[in-house]
């Protein structure tokens, strides 16, 4: 008889990759399917940081912040291989956010995450260590940390360890139907393949709603917003192993971040789009990129200079109060048939939150399973 698996995972991004890790370590027989490679979309398509996300405070999204800068602690002890703290500089300008607002955000931001090695944020004077790098215009500025993380790296040794621990995990393997039985889920892959699980997980991150529609085929009932984000690579600006924290006067941010040594990863642009397929950067979007390192810089740069290009969308769930704002948060959306047939949608999301998302998949998850094992562990397991 074919086995019955505790969980099925459509998805082998970060969030899909946590809750396999989460859920094997915990005793539950797991089949994780990738329709691609493991991590080879949004997942490896981002900006690399595991941060608090220090914009979203102008949001007042503090519990957010609160939880991703939790989580920057968590990542750093169990992915020390991968991970590194960088100096962040926000170069001052008169015409944008005021000194006192960076300030306070700063504040925020060291304290809101609680106890931390991380060191806490000052003023510089950026005449004196940064006047070869930055255009004359900028004297002083402000100074945070965060972390860079090799992201795709982080998605596939949350894989291994699911599979160490059990897991089942098939890549090129797109699942085409997902039909409620009895008391579960049997699951059709495009070679046929028929599994059978007991809860089924929805973890296809911008795909999320495709895969409501035309695999489970019931109406989704939260709305998202596909918004491309793209980067462009270069050889390095300049020496210094520090990233730059850029405001733009349409009060945009954007990154300038050491990248693999030879290069500056500069990003993200946001443009809305109609599908999560094939994300590539359009010309308008390299300009507004190239604009904003020439309107900082003290080196002009062309599109000549761009090595590298990448794409990737985020997921963004409308907020619920605001209908014209959107969150970085996730939102984790159980839906049942008579009590039963478990399938839990996992809506938005960022790399940073993964873990404790996985956490939180499994405290959703505890009245539908037979957990041999309740108590929260990835926290303290190194990667
Ligand atoms: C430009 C950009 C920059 C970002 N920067 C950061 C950052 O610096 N820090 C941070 O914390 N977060 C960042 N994020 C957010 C973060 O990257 C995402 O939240 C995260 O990667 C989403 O992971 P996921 O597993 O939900 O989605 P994905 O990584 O996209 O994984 C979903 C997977 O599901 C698969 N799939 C879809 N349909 C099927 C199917 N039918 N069958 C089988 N498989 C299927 C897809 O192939 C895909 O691999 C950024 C996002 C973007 C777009």
């Amino acid at each position: 008889m074919n086995k019955y698996y505790d969980l099925f995972i459509i998805g082998g991004g970060i969030n899909g990759a946590g809750i396999a890790r989460d859920a094997s370590g915990r005793g539950l027989s797991v089949y994780l399917a990738e329709k691609g490679k493991i991590g080879s979309a949004t997942s490896s398509w981002s900006s690399k940081l595991i941060h608090g996300g220090l914009r979203y405070l102008e949001n007042y999204n503090f519990k957010l912040v609160r939880e991703s800068l939790k989580e920057r602690e968590v990542i750093i002890n169990i992915a020390p291989t991968i991970t590194k703290t960088l100096p962040f500089i926000i170069p001052y300008t008169k015409k944008l956010r005021s000194k006192l607002l960076i300030r306070l955000g700063l504040f925020l931001y060291d304290n809101l995450g609680g106890k931390s090695n991380m060191p806490k944020s000052s003023k510089i004077n950026l005449n004196k260590k940064y006047s070869k790098i930055l255009n004359q215009k900028f004297s002083f500025g402000f100074q945070y940390y965060d972390v860079q993380v090799d992201d795709k790296k982080l998605v596939e040794m949350n894989i291994d360890d699911a599979k160490k621990l059990g897991a089942t995990i098939i890549e090129d393997r797109k699942v085409i139907n997902a039909l409620r039985i009895d008391d579960g889920w049997k699951i059709i892959l495009d070679n046929n393949e028929i599994i059978k699980s007991k809860i089924l997980i929805n973890a296809a991150g911008p795909w999320i709603n495709e895969v409501v529609n035309n695999v489970i085929k019931i109406n989704a009932n939260k709305s998202i917003r596909l918004v491309k984000g793209s980067h462009i690579i270069i050889n390095k600006l300049y020496e210094e192993e520090v990233a730059f924290t850029l405001q733009n006067d349409d009060n945009r941010i954007i990154f300038v971040i050491p990248y693999k040594k030879k290069y500056s990863l500069i990003g993200t642009t946001e443009v809305d789009v109609k599908t999560a397929d094939n994300p590539s950067i359009s010309i308008e979007e390299k300009i507004y990129l190239i604009k904003t390192i020439n309107d900082h810089f003290v080196k002009q740069i062309s599109i000549e200079d761009i090595v590298e290009t990448y794409s990737g969308i985020r997921p963004l769930i409308e907020d619920y109060n605001e209908t014209s704002k959107v969150t970085r948060d996730y939102v984790l959306d159980l839906n049942l048939q008579n009590k039963k047939s478990p399938l839990l949608n996992i809506y938005g999301g960022k790399l940073t939150t993964y873990r404790k998302l996985s956490e939180k998949v499994m405290e959703e998850l505890n009245p539908y399973l037979p957990l041999k094992n309740t108590k929260n562990w990835t926290h303290s397991k190194i990667l």
